[in-house]
C-alpha cells in the first residue's frame, strides 16, 4: 500500500519535492468502517489552497497525506450501510488503500464511464450548476463571464450559460485554450489574459457589459472585470486559483469602490452548500449531457505516483477539462 504524505509545505510555488511516497501496511478497518481501494482521485486547485492554513476545512500541514475527494470500491466493510463491492464516494486520501467511516461514504449509483461521477455529475459539475445558477442567477440574454474558462469547473459554467440562453464569455490561457473554448465548448468569445491587451479584448468582445462574472481565479483579473460589471450585476466568487501558488498575492485595487457604485452583490459560496438541490442539479446535468448541450471533457492522468505532478501542472494550466488520477482499475 502506497501513500503520498506533504513532505513540507511550501512557500510560493509547490514542487515535486514537496511531496513523498512511503511504502505503509495495509490499513484495518475498524468498528463501523470500510476499508477502500482507490479507483480515481480529484485533482483540484483547493489541494493547493488547503496547504495554505484552514479553509472550509482543516488545513494540511507537513506529514499529512493528501487529503483527496475519490471514487474508490469498497474492499471490506464492518458496517451493514455498505457491502464488499460497492463503489462509494469519499474524502479520502491520495493512497491505493485507506478507511473511512461508513458514514461518510456515500454509495454511487451505476454511471458509465464512472469518471463522469468525478466531473460533470460530481463536484466540478455542481460546482458550476450551483455557482451559477444559485448565487449568479443568469437571465437569458444577460452576458456571462467566466474565468478559467477551459478548466473543470469554468467549462460547465459556460456550457450552462449557453443552455440557458445567455451570451458567454471566457477568460484563458493562451490563444489555443481560448479557441476550444469557443470551437469545442460553444462560448461565444473568450479572451487570453496574457495578452497585455486583454482589457480592451474584454471589453469589445462584451459589448453590453457584463451581468454576471463567475469568478476562479480572483486577483488582477477579478479587478479587470470589476470594470465590465454593469450596474446590479453578480460576482459569484468561486474561487481564487490565481492566489494560491504564490508568496505574493495580488488583490483587487478596485474594492469596494466599484461593487459601491455600480450597486454590485458580490457572493461567495461552497458547493456543499447546496446540496439539498443537488438531485436537482443533476437532474438538469443529465438532461443537458444526453441531449448534446453539455460536453464532457476529462483529463485523467494514470498513477498514483503521479498525482503530485497532476496538481502542478493543473496550477500551471495544463488541463482542458476535469484533472483526475486514476489509481486503480474501475
Ligand atoms: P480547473 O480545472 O479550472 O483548473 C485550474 C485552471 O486555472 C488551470 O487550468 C488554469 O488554466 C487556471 N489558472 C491557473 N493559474 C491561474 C492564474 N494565475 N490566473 C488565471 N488562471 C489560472 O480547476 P478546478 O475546476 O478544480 O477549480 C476551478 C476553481 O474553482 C478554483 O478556484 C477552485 O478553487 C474553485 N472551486 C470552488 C469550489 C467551491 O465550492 N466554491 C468547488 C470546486 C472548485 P489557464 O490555462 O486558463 O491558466
Amino acid at each position: 500500500n502506497r501513500q503520498i504524505v506533504v513532505a513540507e509545505l511550501p512557500k510560493d510555488e509547490l514542487t515535486s519535492d514537496h511531496f513523498a511516497m512511503r511504502g505503509v501496511p495495509m490499513p484495518v478497518p475498524g468498528p463501523g468502517e470500510v476499508l477502500l481501494r482507490t479507483v480515481l482521485m480529484s485533482i483540484d486547485a483547493a489541494n493547493r489552497s488547503w496547504m495554505k492554513g484552514a479553509t472550509y476545512r482543516e488545513a494540511v500541514n507537513a506529514g499529512d497525506p493528501m487529503p483527496t475527494y475519490a471514487v474508490c470500491e469498497v474492499v471490506q466493510s464492518n458496517s451493514p450501510k455498505l457491502n464488499k463491492g460497492d463503489l462509494v464516494a469519499a474524502e479520502s486520501i491520495w493512497a491505493d488503500y485507506a478507511t473511512c467511516p461508513a458514514h461518510k461514504a456515500q454509495k454511487l449509483p451505476d454511471v458509465r464511464p464512472v469518471s463522469n461521477l468525478l466531473s460533470v455529475y460530481g463536484i466540478a459539475g455542481k460546482t458550476a450548476f450551483h455557482g451559477l445558477i444559485g448565487v449568479g442567477r443568469p437571465i437569458a440574454g444577460e452576458t456571462v463571464l467566466v474565468s478559467a474558462a477551459a478548466g473543470s469547473v469554468g467549462g460547465y459554467v459556460g456550457q450552462i450559460a449557453k443552455a440557458l440562453g445567455c451570451r458567454v464569455v471566457g477568460i484563458a490561457g493562451g490563444a489555443e485554450k481560448c479557441a476550444w473554448a469557443v470551437e469545442t465548448l460553444g462560448f461565444d468569445a473568450c479572451v487570453d489574459y496574457r495578452d497585455p491587451k486583454m482589457f480592451k479584448a474584454l471589453k469589445a468582445a462584451c459589448p453590453d457589459g457584463v451581468d454576471v462574472y463567475f469568478d476562479n481565479v480572483g486577483g488582477t483579473i477579478l479587478e479587470t472585470a470589476l470594470f465590465l460589471m454593469n450596474e446590479r450585476g453578480r460576482i459569484v466568487c468561486c474561487g481564487a486559483i490565481s492566489q494560491y501558488d504564490t508568496a505574493a498575492p495580488t488583490g483587487p485595487r478596485n474594492l469596494p469602490g466599484l461593487v459601491v457604485v455600480k450597486r454590485l452583490r458580490m457572493e461567495g459560496f461552497i458547493v456543499m452548500d447546496f446540496a439539498d438541490r443537488d438531485a436537482m442539479a443533476l437532474r438538469a446535468l443529465r438532461t443537458w449531457v444526453e441531449s448534446g448541450r453539455i460536453k464532457v471533457f476529462e483529463d485523467i492522468v494514470e498513477g498514483l505516483e503521479n498525482a503530485p505532478e497532476a496538481l502542478i501542472g493543473l496550477l500551471a494550466g495544463d488541463n482542458k477539462g476535469k484533472r483526475m488520477v486514476r489509481v486503480g482499475p474501475d
